[in-house]
């Protein structure tokens, strides 16, 4: 069988790997990542969207595989254009250990014949926070009582999501502030032993990482968890890396950017949601809460904005886990509009600050002309 490779280059690598050891029969004559067609001008072996169509069309290749999983939108835009034949490496392939790949009898499946991957999830170990910035689009700087998640519901939705999804790519567990969660570290355990081949970061602002008992960085050894921190200009980020040096730590990460901040809410809800859907950043940030997952945080914490402002923003928008629906069922309604999408607009960017106090709309809410 003759087939392209096909999604992110950092994956080609090991696709190849995977796909050699596995698959004697398939011939890979072609590369093809579609969100850098440059590469296509580097070299003959990798080729455009469009080549891979005509490649297909023309007979050439039996097959395209996709290496990051079962990216629905990519998989309809080759069937839409003739290409009927879509195989996807799993990503948990990549993260599974040689001894457990041996007992594999592939590493690609037919897209559609097993569930599919979710790439990215949230979830709030704790909604309150340690740090009140300005505009958090979390609005945890508008809790007022400390407000933690429910295990016992944890538990029930994380298995729910397992026999819906194959795998789910990256888990975060944040907030809020994560660590001020006294039981964070069962809930990294728990997401481990169900999702064993996922990406776990723990995603904090790192103030309490070195008041944290010895068997919380155990348990981020033990369980291979990401520490990452919000690398805000409060933080004295030389500090708190040595110290996870010296604790053993080598997987963590400073996550940029966060000196800048954007609003983007907008009271007057006279968008097309569509519209603004489509160019929102936070529409793959997709967000576990009580029974229900939505594209986004906001439908499940803008009560706490309503209730600090008397407003009415929408809440809607948010799937539950246990209607009879799929994952490809669902991963479809992710990838719409929802109702909560109606009070946003474009962003607006600010510089990273505290949040003053009384707190204003406007620190959320966009002033237009
Ligand atoms: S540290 Fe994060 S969660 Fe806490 S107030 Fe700031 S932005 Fe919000
Ligand atoms: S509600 Fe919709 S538009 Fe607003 S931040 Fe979430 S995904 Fe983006």
């Amino acid at each position: 069988m003759n087939t392209i490779l096909f999604g992110d280059r950092s994956r080609w690598d090991h696709a190849v790997q995977l796909v050699m050891s596995k698959h004697p029969e398939v011939v890979i004559i072609g590369l093809c990542d579609p969100l850098d067609e440059e590469l296509a001008t580097t070299s003959d072996a990798v080729i455009t969207v469009d080549e891979v169509i005509h490649s297909y069309r023309s007979g050439q290749i039996d097959a395209v595989i996709t290496v990051d999983g079962s990216i629905p939108e990519w998989n309809e835009y080759l069937h839409q254009n003739g290409v009927d034949r879509n195989f996807a490496i799993q990503t948990k392939y990549y993260r599974m250990s040689e001894e457990k790949l041996e007992k594999e009898e592939r590493v690609f499946s037919p897209y559609g014949s097993i569930p599919p991957e979710l790439q990215h999830l949230e979830f709030h170990l704790a909604d309150h926070c340690n740090l009140k910035c300005k505009g958090c689009t979390h609005f945890s700087n508008l809790v007022k009582e400390p407000v933690f998640a429910d295990m016992g519901q944890y538990k029930k939705d994380i298995r729910r999501l397992s026999e819906l999804f194959d795998n789910i790519k990256e888990i975060h567990l944040m907030g809020g502030e994560p660590l001020l969660n006294p039981d964070v570290e069962e809930y990294i355990r728990i997401t481990r032993e169900i999702f064993p081949y996922a990406e776990i970061a723990i995603a904090t602002n790192g103030l309490l990482i070195m008041t944290m008992k010895q068997s919380f960085f155990d348990t981020i050894l033990e369980t291979d968890t990401m520490i990452s921190i919000s690398d805000y200009t409060c933080l004295d980020e030389g500090k708190i890396l040595t110290y996870l040096s010296q604790h053993g730590i080598r997987k963590c990460e400073l996550r940029n950017g966060k000196q800048v901040f954007a609003k983007n809410l907008n009271p007057a809800a006279d968008e097309d949601p569509g519209t603004i859907f489509a160019q929102c950043p936070r529409r793959v940030c997709t967000f576990l809460g009580k029974g229900s997952i939505a594209a986004c945080v906001q439908p499940f914490v803008i009560h706490y904005f309503n209730e600090y402002f008397e407003q009415n923003f929408s809440e809607g928008g948010t799937i539950s886990l246990y209607e009879d629906m799929d994952g490809h069922a669902i991963l479809k309604k992710l990838s719409k509009p929802m109702e909560a999408c109606r009070y946003c607009t474009y962003e607006e960017s600010f510089s990273w600050n505290v949040s003053g106090d009384p707190v204003p709309m406007s620190d959320w809410c966009v002033e237009k002309a």
